[in-house]
């Protein structure tokens, strides 16, 4: 019963909103999603946050799109129109006309063919998205390399967690976490930094809380003091950009008191002695000043991780969306290797994955420097691999990331790599990416860009074809979670009006571009991709069958044969690299690219919070997340409120060197004073007008954590 309604049936699926995966059961009346219940999977035990119970009626929106869609002819594209774009009441019939969907699936295919046979191969690129399946992150991936041409192909993991995975892969030789987040029952310090799981991991952070009761040391490091800072032995508020010299004079402190696990790094770990000259320069009582954490505070976070029992260490976006991004990750890894608090249960590395299916979606290939499985495509053995496997030449060298896809949209015509064509399957780049103004004219600037998705996004407004696609509710389809966990979900509900699955619309573009491809089976043979997609990463879901998951739900992988349960903890004897040692690399101080100075004398940070997600795309059109956070809203702690006369509600106009936003103002004191935190989910008060595309340069991640601003009081909200 929901009220006083029977429902029709209950379906079995996964959550569609944060890598925690929660398992849920949707209850459905007359093919509407009217109620969720917790499943009891191993990552959520039948809890569920807010969202995942409450922000299921997006895909009932009357937003939805349900005709494919054509730019009218003589309609041009302006990037200023976005500025007062109302999502909600713009009414796209004066750019678009609805079209059948052979007539729009014709003039994409036949125009992004005629780019790349007059252009060349590089002309193309692709985003796929972290909210479909795996089997849809495989197949598009793949329709990139194989139908456009080159490795032009890469997703929102650009703008999360890039550069964990670029230290991870560099380090320990894989980009997945090593424990679970449950695993932090087994732990006696759970030291969480740049990471704020109450608000964007709800259901992880009730395994943190519950470890709290039960004694375990939570450490929460964080320019940010969030609400896990209220469960908290310790609560680090350091300076923003000073991740690098904080966790330095950790790592001095452990080697300099002896505390360090000699034995094992002796036994597991390479480069030792570099680690060890560069953090000699790091002591706490160098560093405290720079990082504003007292020198015997460090010296005691240091000892308590050190001599734990079990040390976990889980981080978030404040780690990895900086131009040291990579840095941050390598002085993680760094810690727990000199304190060999990894490869045990309770004690590894957690990078909390931000998106549904993002972890799966790095796995699956949609990335331009990997193929399935992490693949390097420049490797040549890799690389002949997969030709054989798919039949087919392919390019061989790393494409463009997210990014840089932007610059490259921009390059002159002499340049052979210009990119002119594009394919975005979920994303909204034109809300997502860095310094929109230079994003948005990137997108504008294509000669054709089609959008797949299932609302009138602000990227989908620049496109000259809109493809509706449906929801994750309306899909059968596998997901991967950030504890490495594959889980299915099942089709609950039909798609509206002539909306169409993702999986069938990625067939008929590859067909369309010359690819011969038919996959047979129910659900536009999702079944059969899957079993593709195995073969592409035998090194790791070999053990998993269709079957399996239908049976199972959840499976843990690595995972090689039918009757593996799973490794929940990996590098139990050796790390993925190729001597099987973690790789350790010093990392120094490198600042963040735009500093506060005396026109811009703020820091903007910006994130997420817990009823809105991401662009906002579903969760505003989700009735009950709406009604709680409807208003864009900056915070501010009470002091820099009292500086500039303000209470909350009143509004800020918020300036930097490339964009300028009015919103409402609350107080938040656990927002340093000096900075300005900003959600990025709200189109009327886009954040990321304001951001810098400087790149981390080896996850090529922007600095999406620090960037130079100006407040004023008043504005247009
Ligand atoms: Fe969904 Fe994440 Fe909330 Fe779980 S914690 S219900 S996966 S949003």
């Amino acid at each position: 019963l929901v009220g006083s309604q029977i429902v029709d049936k209950k379906v079995d699926s996964v959550c569609p909103f944060c890598g925690v995966g929660c398992l849920l059961t949707y209850k459905v009346k007359d093919n509407i999603i009217v109620g969720v219940d917790g499943r009891d999977g191993p990552a959520n035990h039948s809890r569920l946050c807010v969202k995942g119970r409450y922000g299921f009626d997006y895909a009932s929106s009357p937003q939805r799109l349900t005709r494919p869609l054509i730019r009218k002819a003589g309609v041009g594209k302006n990037p200023e129109d976005l500025i007062n774009l109302n999502r909600d009441t713009a009414d796209w019939s004066a750019v678009f006309r609805e079209a059948s969907w052979e007539e729009a699936l014709a003039l994409t295919g036949t125009t992004l063919a005629g780019l790349r046979d007059t252009h060349g191969k590089k002309t193309l690129a692709g985003f796929g998205s972290a909210k479909g399946s795996n089997e849809e992150a495989y197949l598009f991936q793949k329709l990139v390399r194989t139908g456009f041409g080159s490795n032009n192909v890469d997703h929102c993991t650009r703008l999360c967690h890039a550069s964990s995975v670029a230290a991870l892969l560099e380090g320990v030789g894989s980009g997945a976490v090593s424990n679970q987040v449950n695993d932090v029952e087994h732990a006696e310090m759970i030291f969480v930094i740049g990471s704020n799981p109450t608000g964007n991991h709800p259901v992880a952070a009730t395994w943190m809380k519950n470890a709290a009761k039960r004694g375990a040391k939570i450490v929460l490091a964080d320019p940010r003091v969030t609400d896990l800072g209220k469960h908290a032995w310790r609560a680090l508020q350091f300076k923003a950009d000073t991740d690098v010299a904080m966790l330095n004079a950790l790592i001095h402190t452990i080697i300099d008191e002896g505390l360090a696990d000699v034995d094992f790094i002796a036994k597991r770990a390479s480069n030792y002695e570099a680690l060890r000259e560069n953090v000699k320069a790091y002591s706490p009582e160098a560093m405290a000043p720079i990082c504003g954490i007292p020198a015997q505070t460090l010296r005691e976070v240091a000892r308590e991780f050190a001599k734990a029992k079990g040390a976990m260490v889980l981080w978030g976006m404040g780690i990895s969306q900086h131009v040291h991004g990579t840095d941050n990750a390598r002085c993680l890894i760094a810690l727990v290797t000199v304190t060999g608090q990894i490869g045990k249960p309770g004690s590894g590395l957690h990078p909390l994955r931000g998106q549904n299916n993002v972890q799966g979606a790095s796995d699956a290939g949609l990335i331009p420097m990997m193929f399935p499985n992490y693949q390097r495509v420049d490797n040549k053995s890799a690389h002949q691999w997969f030709e054989k496997f798919w039949d087919t030449k392919l390019d061989e060298k790393p494409g463009y990331t997210v990014v840089e896809i932007m610059h490259k949209i921009l390059a002159p015509d002499s340049d052979p790599h210009k990119i002119r064509g594009m394919y975005i399957m979920g994303e909204n780049p034109a809300m997502s990416d860095p310094d929109l103004n230079h994003a948005r004219h990137a997108l504008v600037s294509l000669e054709h860009l089609v959008v797949q998705d299932i609302f009138m996004t602000e990227t989908a407004w620049l496109a000259d074809v809109v493809l509706p696609a449906t929801a994750w509710p309306e899909k059968t389809g596998t997901v991967s979670n950030t504890d490495r966990m594959l889980q299915m979900g099942h089709q609950a509900v039909l798609p509206p009006g002539g909306a169409k699955p993702d999986l069938w619309i990625i067939q008929q573009l590859a067909q369309r571009m010359g690819l011969n491809w038919h996959y047979a089976g129910a659900n536009e043979g999702v079944a059969a991709v899957y079993e593709e997609m195995r073969q592409a990463m035998h090194g790791v879901i070999a053990g998993i069958s269709w079957e399996r998951l239908e049976r199972e739900s959840s499976v843990t992988y690595p995972c090689m044969s039918a009757d593996d349960p799973g490794q929940p903890t990996v590098f139990i004897d050796r790390f993925d690299t190729l001597d099987g040692r973690v790789n350790l690399v010093p990392a120094d101080i490198i600042p963040a690219d735009e500093r506060p100075d005396q026109d811009f004398p703020f820091v903007l940070i910006t994130g997420r919070q817990l009823e809105h997600w991401h662009t906002g795309s579903m969760t505003r059109r989700a009735s009950v997340l709406d009604a709680i956070e409807p208003i864009a809203t900056a915070s501010l702690c009470g002091a820099d409120m009292a500086t500039f006369g303000l209470e909350t509600g009143d509004v800020i106009t918020i300036t930097s060197r490339r964009g300028e936003v009015a919103i409402h103002v609350r107080r938040d004191d656990g927002t340093p004073q000096g900075a300005v935190f900003m959600p990025f989910a709200y189109y009327e008060a886009a954040a990321n007008l304001m951001t810098n595309s400087a790149l981390d340069p080896y996850g090529k991640i922007p600095e999406f954590k620090y960037c130079a601003v100006s407040l004023r009081r008043g504005g247009q909200a």
